[in-house]
């Protein structure tokens, strides 16, 4: 009988000739353990042997702006003084036996003069000029140290001669100590791929394979480490990328097609009394946005399973009356509601809403935040054991192991995003199937939204309720803030309201930013005498805040100060500037919820972005392609975007650019660390179609029975399925 792939490369690495115990070591710490991890060890980059030359050959290159690289030890190296320029200059001398080349650096001369050893192989990659001695010159060329092997023999020539297209792998000081540097992997992935490379089997199904046109998995791995052209390369991790795409996705499948076919959950009875009455008496009529969504969410909360549903919609789209609404349908039918909020003053300001808004329709609200007294504490927690709270809104202060439900049966989660995947587990954990709705205002580029979320049912509210107004957004310096001030004096004469925004709480020394409390001393005597100044921050407690915010709200504050704690959420219609100092300071997602704080009733407003750096003359810098940092052109390319666009999407999608799915949603959440080799933005058409497969596949064949899927259902089992509770989300 044929032996399931898995047993041949699951041979642990230790065994293949050439690595033993001490390697093995090594190995375990990056991840390696078995002959597969150490075939899906890719490499990060390749040496093109079209472009290897000789030192000789150059001249040839000279007008070409082509990029080549030459390979070659280093013979001398020197710091000079430019007089001219006021720097020090890095100069390095490499020679491969046909010529010399003079590599030049105008920056970190001291640096690389430490960096560089007489004698040491590196492979230098630039476009060859001529210096004013019409010496043969790579400026700031790119680099590759190419360490010798343990048997000292550098067989770089042979190499490179017979190889057509060089693998380059990353390595740490630990794997060069055991001589794991790029070559020394080379090699061993040459070795096992020489004993085991028989046993690679292709897992994805054959009719997959041909319908998409992919080579099979024996030859993508082959060919991504040692490629004989980068076209072979490039059909490698075609497969590879797919591969990877349809394992993630079959998962997402599977976990839906779970979800959808599970009996327990709750089927409500959606015509619901209370929220038809909460409808009748609202002052504005819901968009046909909202009540799509709210048809959306009917549909799933009268079927008999749990739902699963993302709510999306922009800053102010109006989505914690479409949560209430489902609240109330579980309210309804005799199941507790509760509704997570990342701060404090967000839960505070859901309550205050929910009250107003449920008057009048016999049910029993509470708040459930840190900040609360013993005895108030566990009065609410008894209500909510006995089943006399039928909402409960809170911030964290509702994982506590001690909040238990009597009959939870619905779960929203607003700003989503704050909350970490195991803190929404922990929530639904406390009822039986509950139903989840989780709400976001950042808005998630489709890509991203497939891979992470990619089993959740998603509703998007894209309409913003009517007579809004557009936002206009400024960008102004330092020195222009007085003309600010002054136009926001002028509103708060008009009985608006203002908030000014700083970064930080207390003075940093390094950062040498604004502090808010003294800040807020200073416009309240000066720039607002006369005017109700509040101010608000991350350290003030609880009641505070709360008591804070309903002034503000009801306008006896009219202008407030405050950190970014008034980042999410927050809902006063009556402000209408938006003032944020230091905005370079801030990420393009926090300047858009900031932003978001105003334009929320019917009148004109404005957010005001206040750089501390000439905003204006770093865009024509740009613009005639002056030098700047990239950090600066960060920001300059953050403000610019709030300037052009108030559209959410295409703010994330510039933010995405700009961090990293990384960084923007968090490396656990994003489902990044799955993929080694795809990028789902980049290898967004590959994503789709591999999403199409595995949906259709799980589809028509849910317990993977037909014969050309049985060793791919051995892996989800094996595999895959383990992953799962690991990347579950609540
Ligand atoms: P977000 O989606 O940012 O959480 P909110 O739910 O806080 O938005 O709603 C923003 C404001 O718009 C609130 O004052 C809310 O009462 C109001 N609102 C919600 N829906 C509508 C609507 N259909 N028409 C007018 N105002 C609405
Ligand atoms: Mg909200």
């Amino acid at each position: 009988m044929m032996e399931p792939q898995c047993t041949n490369l699951d041979t642990p690495v230790q065994y293949l000739r050439g690595i033993g115990p001490k390697r093995a070591g090594a190995l375990k710490e990056i991840g390696i353990t078995t002959i597969d991890d150490l075939l899906s060890y890719y490499p990060f980059g390749y040496f093109d042997r079209s472009t290897i030359l000789k030192i000789s050959e150059l001249p040839k290159y000279l007008d070409s702006e082509q990029k080549v690289t030459v390979i070659g030890d280093v013979v001398q190296s020197d710091v000079r003084w430019s007089r001219r320029t006021r720097k020090a200059i890095f100069f390095l001398t490499v020679s491969d036996g046909s010529g010399f080349l003079t590599c030049l650096w105008f920056e970190g001369a001291e640096y690389r003069r430490k960096a560089f050893k007489t004698g040491e192989t590196l492979a230098l990659s630039s476009t060859p000029s001529l210096d004013s001695y019409q010496r043969l010159t790579f400026v700031h060329p790119e680099i590759d140290r190419l360490t010798k092997g343990e048997d000292d023999e550098p067989d770089w020539g042979k190499l490179f001669n017979t190889g057509a297209i060089i693998p380059k792998y990353s390595s740490s000081r630990e794997l060069e100590s055991v001589h794991l540097d790029s070559r020394g992997f080379r090699r061993a992935i040459r070795t096992a791929l020489d004993a085991f490379g028989q046993y690679i089997e292709d897992i994805l199904p054959f009719e997959t394979l041909r319908s998409r046109g992919l080579i099979s998995k024996r030859e993508a791995i082959k060919s991504i480490h040692f490629p004989a052209t980068m076209d072979d390369q490039k059909k490698a991790r075609t497969h590879l990328v797919y591969e990877e795409f349809f394992f993630q996705q079959l998962l997402h499948a599977i976990r839906q097609n779970e979800r959808k076919k599970e009996p327990k959950g709750i089927s409500y009875t959606v015509q619901s009394a209370r929220a038809k009455k909460l409808v009748d008496s609202l002052p504005f009529k819901l968009t046909n946005a909202q009540l799509r969504v709210i048809r959306e969410m009917n549909d799933d909360m009268r079927a008999p399973f749990p739902m699963n549903r993302m709510l999306q919609g922009d800053v102010g789209s109006g989505k914690t009356i479409v949560a209430l609404i489902a609240m109330l349908v579980a309210t309804d039918n005799g199941y507790q509601s509760v509704l997570m909020a990342p701060t404090e003053i967000l839960a505070e300001q859901h309550a205050r809403t929910i009250q107003q808004w449920t008057q009048g329709l016999d049910l029993q609200m509470r708040l459930l935040v840190g900040a609360q007294k013993k005895k108030e504490r566990n009065e609410t927690l008894n209500k909510l054991k006995d089943g006399s709270i039928n909402i409960i809104v809170g911030t964290h202060a509702l994982l506590e192991e001690d909040v238990e439900f009597h009959s939870l049966g619905l779960v929203v989660i607003d700003e989503q995003h704050r909350f970490g995947v195991m803190q929404r587990a922990t929530l639904r954990k406390k009822g039986l199937h509950p139903d989840v709705l989780v709400m976001t205002a950042t808005p998630i580029p489709r890509t991203l939204m497939l891979t992470t979320y990619g089993d959740l049912d998603v509703s998007i509210i894209d309409e913003l309720p009517p007579h809004r107004q557009q936002i206009v957004t400024a960008i102004r310096k330092e020195s222009e803030k007085e003309k600010v001030y002054e136009f926001a004096r002028d509103e708060l004469r008009r009985g608006r309201q203002v908030y000014v925004v700083f970064p930080l709480v207390e003075e940093s020394e390094k950062l040498d930013l604004k502090d808010a409390v003294s800040e807020y001393e200073r416009l309240k005597a000066g720039v607002f005498a006369g005017f109700s100044v509040g101010l608000l921050h991350g350290r003030m407690k609880g009641e505070e805040k709360d008591e804070l915010m309903k002034r503000y709200k009801e306008n006896s504050i009219n202008a407030l100060i405050s950190t970014t704690v008034i980042e999410v959420g927050i809902d006063v219609p009556n402000a209408t500037i938006m003032i944020v100092e230091n905005a370079e300071r801030f990420g393009l997602a926090q300047l858009h919820q900031l932003r978001g704080r105003v334009g929320r009733g019917s009148d004109k407003s404005y957010c005001i972005l206040i750089a501390n750096f000439d905003w204006y003359d770093l865009h024509k810098k740009k613009l005639t392609g002056g030098e700047i940092t990239k950090e600066k052109d960060a920001a300059r390319k953050r403000l610019q975007t709030m300037a052009e666009t108030n559209d959410g999407f295409k703010i994330a999608e510039v933010d995405l650019e700009l961090r990293g799915p990384g960084e923007l949603f968090g490396a656990r959440q994003s489902g990044y660390r799955m993929f080694k080799l795809a990028d789902p933005i980049i290898d967004s058409d590959v994503l789709s179609v591999a999403r199409d497969d595995a949906f259709t596949l799980v589809h028509d064949d849910t317990l993977m029975n037909k014969p050309e899927h049985r060793l791919l259902g051995r892996y989800v089992e094996s595999r895959l399925k383990p992953l799962l509770q690991l990347s579950e989300i609540g």
